[in-house]
């Protein structure tokens, strides 16, 4: 396993990491959460990505358990949680970015997680109805008070970004230093295009989400066979009707004849593209079963397939290479 700075923080993260949304606490048993848990530490993964509204809290409870029972040192893995979207939220109050909702959000993921501490908190979305002063003092208050390490955002635009190291800097807080975003083959921009200057003036660290577009890039619903899915899931119909279309279809098969021809499986193909990019510190990896998470650890070994040339195919291929404005 390959480990890397958190954008310009010392904080060293593994370049694969492992999440937690649709599976713990909701589509697999705990025993398998727990399996899977054991192979990502084993294969040097140290980040555990999760979230207050993860199965409304459930997936936080899992892990914690799964954590509580190991002899993992605690000083050898980190561990996220996310607030805004709240767990299980039925008043105003439990969700969004105000400072009652970020700290009492950090004390119920705490309690969840059975920790002292997150080592990463992030701001789930931006939430426009709170001003961005309360967010970033809060989240450095935390730190001040030990309860968070590190503070990040998530499908925050390079404006909001910038906002909050503003507000920041004029008061002297610590700001973000990490975002979450979605990346993979079918969602480049934000990753490409909207961050490319904010790697280098705030040093932006990335934690980037759904490598495998949700399961879509493994190539397994071109044949369907996997009845239970996540596509296929009752609750996900919302997210099947986005991604269940003919267009990232075609694109799919012409990956997996890519992928074949390399002489390597899509999942890991699709993987090691997303580790291909520098301002990926580390993928986030999803699975819901031992065999899924064996062959995507794996696919680093990927990484010296993907030349010059291999990329540029791709590109041809994916017909998505954003184009960066010209300055
Ligand atoms: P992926 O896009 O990689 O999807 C993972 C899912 O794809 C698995 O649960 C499994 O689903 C299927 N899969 C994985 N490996 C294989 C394989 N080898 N062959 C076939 N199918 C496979 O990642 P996620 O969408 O799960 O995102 C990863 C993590 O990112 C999350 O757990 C979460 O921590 C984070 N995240 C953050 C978000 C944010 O807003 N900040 C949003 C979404 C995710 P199945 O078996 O059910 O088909």
């Amino acid at each position: 396993m390959e480990y890397t700075n958190l954008g310009k923080t010392g904080l060293m993260v593994s370049r694969l990491s492992f999440g937690s949304w649709i599976t713990f606490g909701n589509q697999i048993g705990d025993s398998v959460s727990e399996r899977l848990m054991d192979m990502a530490y084993e294969a040097g993964v140290n980040f555990f990505d999760n979230a207050e509204v993860y199965a409304q809290g459930e997936s936080e409870r899992v892990m914690g358990q799964i954590l509580k029972k190991k002899t993992w040192r605690r000083d050898s893995y980190l561990v996220s949680s996310k607030a805004f979207f709240g767990a299980g939220a039925e008043v105003p109050t439990q969700r969004g970015l105000s400072r009652k909702h970020l700290v009492e959000a950090c004390h119920q993921a705490l309690e969840r997680l059975e920790l002292d501490y997150l080592d990463l908190y992030f701001c789930h979305r931006p939430d426009k109805a709170t001003p961005m002063e309360e967010t970033v003092w809060t989240m450095h208050n935390l730190i001040q008070q030990g309860k968070i390490l590190y503070w990040g955002t998530s499908e925050w635009s390079a404006q909001e970004i910038m906002e909050a190291h503003m507000v920041a800097r004029q008061n002297n807080l610590i700001g973000p230093v990490v975002e979450q975003p979605q990346y993979n083959m079918l969602v480049r921009d934000k990753i490409e295009v909207e961050y490319s200057q904010i790697y280098k003036t705030v040093g932006l660290g990335t934690t980037i989400w759904s490598p495998l577009a949700s399961g879509l890039l493994s190539g397994k619903y071109l044949t369907d066979q996997d009845a239970s899915a996540r596509l296929h899931r009752a609750e996900l119909g919302w997210l099947a009707e986005r991604l269940l279309q003919e267009e990232p279809a075609k694109k799919v098969k012409a990956l997996k004849g890519f992928a074949e021809e390399l002489g390597v499986t899509l999942p890991q193909l699709a993987v090691a593209w997303c580790l291909k990019n520098p301002n990926v510190s580390t993928v986030i990896l999803g699975a819901s079963k031992p065999e899924q998470l064996a062959e995507t650890l794996q696919s680093a070994s990927v990484l010296p397939l993907l030349t010059d040339e291999v990329m540029d195919a791709l590109d041809v291929l994916l017909q998505n290479k954003p184009v960066h404005p010209p300055y």
